[in-house]
């Protein structure tokens, strides 16, 4: 069995969402296809639950007016036939009138989770609507029934296997499976879901559970590039990557992957490889446990980050005030990303403000806590990277003229990550895609 998950823009137009029912058809192995909303759906729900929070349902109701008309059109081009023509306006129908119910009702954060549902739940059912039209056999597996969070938000591997297994069970005669990415159920029994991007992370969790052969990510470009393509006018895609640069890439800002993506697939040795829609023929990039070759694969940026400064003469030959700030953050369940320490005081950064003011509240009796917002982390990656001398003195080569406020090196062997005020990210991205790639 191998899982095919497409993203956004893979099916955000009828004749793609045609496309890709073509390719899956020509698979000879049994395959689950996970699907994403269409591109722009899940932005649009977010806009319309923020809307709600801020009771302006007048907004509200002009979005849920503007995506129903762009799901007629879509359905409109999707499919011909009376029959599925008429099933395909009753799924459109059922939703927006979900939307439409939740405009009369009080605003809550679970009810924010059900909007955000809406997009997946169309994509898969008007997907499938199209391959019964094309008498495609094939079964909808609802992801609602084995796609589980627990408290702490961390997806319930042993359970999602179980869960699913029986399903895959009930239909064993069958080869074509289709679920939606993204959402799933929490610990309270509500519908949630893994984060924005999330569906990269379903296939994931959905090929670990079952141990397939392969988790094929099909997206919009040709593979992880070496750089981010939305910044960097020149870069070329990387075959091989292994499991530990990838999740390094992944959780240090490549969008391409969702940040907790390879794990799942990891643990459980599937082999991950990023293919392109368009472009179904381009190797793509292969992940797996083997780097391939020794050096740097590619640069990454993460965004929003806030740089914290402790300082404090208290920490001079003291043991336990690590241990300290460290609970501080674990309280505020506010994960850190990079660390660095001198004599007398540390530096960490952190990916969200959600807990900002508690945490600088709780720090001050340590010591002076400066706060710097704005900046970015950039992480060069590559296998063995940090113990490779010549690639070090290309990267600090290559890095002139912007202020790195903190340089991570050593903490793992396949990433170097710098943190720099957000307004130099495209320079430096630059700079590295000269010097340590010559692009
Ligand atoms: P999907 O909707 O298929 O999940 P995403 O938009 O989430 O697609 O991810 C693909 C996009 O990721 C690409 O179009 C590209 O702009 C962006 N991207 C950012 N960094 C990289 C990178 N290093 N390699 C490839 N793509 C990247
Ligand atoms: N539709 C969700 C999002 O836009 C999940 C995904 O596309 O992976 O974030
Ligand atoms: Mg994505």
């Amino acid at each position: 069995m191998k899982i095919m998950k497409f993203g956004g823009t893979s099916v955000g137009r009828p004749e793609r969402m045609q496309h890709i029912a073509a390719m899956v058809t020509k698979e000879t192995e049994p395959a689950i296809i996970v699907l994403s909303a269409l591109s722009g759906t899940t932005n649009a729900l977010v806009e319309i639950g923020e809307h709600l929070s801020h009771g302006d349902k007048a907004a509200a109701k002009k979005n849920i007016d503007q995506l129903e008309t762009h799901y007629h059109d879509f359905i409109s081009q999707l499919v011909t036939k009376p029959e599925a023509s008429e099933k395909a306006k009753a799924i459109v129908a059922e939703h927006f009138e979900f939307l439409n119910i939740i405009l009369r009702i009080s605003f809550s954060e679970a009810l924010s989770k059900d909007i955000l549902a809406q997009g997946e739940l169309l994509s898969t059912k008007l997907f499938s609507c199209y391959l019964e039209e094309q008498n495609i056999d094939h079964v909808l597996l609802p992801a609602l029934e084995f796609m589980t969070i627990d408290s702490n938000d961390e997806p319930q591997i042993g359970s999602i296997k179980v869960k699913l297994s029986q399903l895959l069970q009930k239909n064993s005669d069958k080869k074509l499976f289709i679920t939606q990415g993204y959402i799933c159920k929490n610990a309270r029994g509500e519908v949630d879901n893994l984060k924005r991007g999330g569906s990269d992370y379903t296939a994931s969790l959905i090929a670990a559970a079952i141990g397939a052969s392969v988790c094929e990510i099909w997206t919009d470009i040709d593979g992880m590039h070496n750089n981010d393509p939305r910044i960097v006018n020149r870069t070329v895609p990387v075959e091989q990557l292994s499991f530990d640069e990838a999740a390094e890439l992944a959780y240090f800002g490549a969008k391409i992957l969702h940040p907790a993506s390879i794990w799942p697939a990891q643990t459980y040795k599937v082999p991950v490889k990023l293919l392109n829609t368009m472009q179904p023929d381009a190797k793509g990039t292969l992940i797996t446990e083997k780097a391939g070759s020794v050096g740097v694969k590619a640069v990454a940026a993460k965004d929003n980050i806030i740089a914290i400064r402790v300082k404090s003469s208290r920490m001079l030959l003291a043991y336990g005030f690590l241990r300290k700030i460290f609970e501080v953050f674990e309280k505020y369940r506010t994960p850190i990303d990079m660390i660095t320490t001198s004599e007398v005081a540390v530096s960490l950064t952190i990916d969200t403000d959600a807990s900002l003011n508690d945490i600088l509240k709780e720090l001050e009796p340590f010591g002076t806590v400066e706060v710097d917002k704005d900046q970015t982390i950039i992480s060069v990656v590559g296998n063995e990277i940090s113990r490779t001398e010549s690639i070090i003195k290309k990267l600090f080569g290559s890095i002139m003229n912007v202020p790195v406020r903190m340089v991570s090196y050593g903490g793992s062997p396949h990433n170097i990550s710098l943190l720099i005020p957000a307004e130099y990210k495209k320079q430096i991205l630059q700079q590295l895609n000269k010097g340590m790639f010559n692009l």
